[in-house]
């Protein structure tokens, strides 16, 4: 496995790899790497003949400056992992690589499927995130790219625009990695403290209680299930927790990530909650069969 810490080297390495006719699958990823993140760069040693991991903590991708700050990093760990699950390149640029100019006046905006939820409550995120994976698309031209349904708006924001904007990589989803208990991998679980981390799986168990709900909850007349009353059932789950502050909690369509009035196909449940200074984000989809 090999460090490259320039755009130029990094392209080198890809040229070579194209050279030998192996295929290319990019993880872009910021580090503090978790089981999670592990699930991608398997499934992308499985899937391609050349696996490259990208650790760059993105600073236009966060809204609050603090959160940038604190963000835990540890490459020396990374790469630790990242021999471990076979990666072959880890490319980890600092800003002034990435942003020789500064912060970059040139962006990508997806707009409706980016504009509620994360896009609503942490402004300008998903412009970083967008604006950092096509160039990190630019710089890597993969086959394929790896994106984790944790962040599963982000995932369709990147669908999204490598179609509107025609990059020619293939983009993967892949499940979310969960502890036993529940709670979603997140790099951030690291700064709950051990009450707060105790406390963390209840969001999951909302959005169980939200799937439930969608399979059992009331009719409406059309035949369909509320999507207010799926809501609410899992907003109840959460107000007996008085340390979790819920930001949202969503049923939307899966795909455009507008919320529905009634579930009468495929949902996704979204929901964002802080506890103490850590943000949480999680969802489910749920397969819906009405008419049982
Ligand atoms: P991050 O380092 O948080 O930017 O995440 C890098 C990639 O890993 C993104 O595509 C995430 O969606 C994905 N990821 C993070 N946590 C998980 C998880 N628990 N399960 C699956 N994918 C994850």
């Amino acid at each position: 496995m090999i460090l490259l810490r320039t755009i130029a080297e990094t392209r080198e390495a890809i040229a070579a790899a194209r050279e030998r006719d192996l295929t290319i699958g990019l993880v872009p990823t910021m580090g503090a790497l978790h089981e999670g993140h592990g699930a991608l760069l398997r499934q992308a040693r499985e899937e391609t003949g050349y696996v490259i991991a990208t650790i760059f903590v993105n600073p236009t991708q966060f809204d609050r400056p603090d959160d940038f700050q604190k963000y835990p990093r540890d490459l020396e760990s990374d790469l630790a992992l990242c021999e471990r699950w076979g990666v072959d390149v880890v490319f980890a640029p600092d800003a002034e690589e990435m942003h020789p100019s500064g912060a970059p006046v040139t962006s990508v905006d997806v707009s409706g499927v980016g504009s509620r939820l994360e896009g609503e409550f942490r402004p300008g995120h998903f412009r970083g995130v967008a604006t950092v994976v096509a160039k990190l698309f630019n710089i890597v031209s993969a086959d394929r790219a790896y994106f984790g349904e944790k962040d599963a708006q982000q995932l369709a924001v990147i669908r999204r625009m490598a179609a509107d904007l025609n990059f020619p990589v293939t983009v993967v989803p892949v499940p979310t990695v969960r502890e036993p208990d529940g709670l979603a991998m997140s790099s951030r679980n690291q700064r709950l403290t051990p009450e707060q981390r105790r406390i963390a799986p209840v969001l999951y168990q909302a959005l169980c209680e939200a799937e439930g709900l969608c399979e059992t909850g009331r009719m409406t007349r059309g035949g369909s299930r509320s999507a207010a009353v799926v809501k609410q059932g899992a907003l109840a789950l959460l107000a007996r927790t008085p340390e979790i502050r819920v930001e949202y909690l969503e049923v939307v369509d899966p795909a455009t990530f507008q919320p529905v009035d009634t579930v009468t196909s495929d949902v996704r449940i979204a929901a964002a909650a802080w506890l103490g200074d850590v943000r949480l984000i999680d969802n489910l989809l749920v397969s819906v069969k009405l008419g049982r």
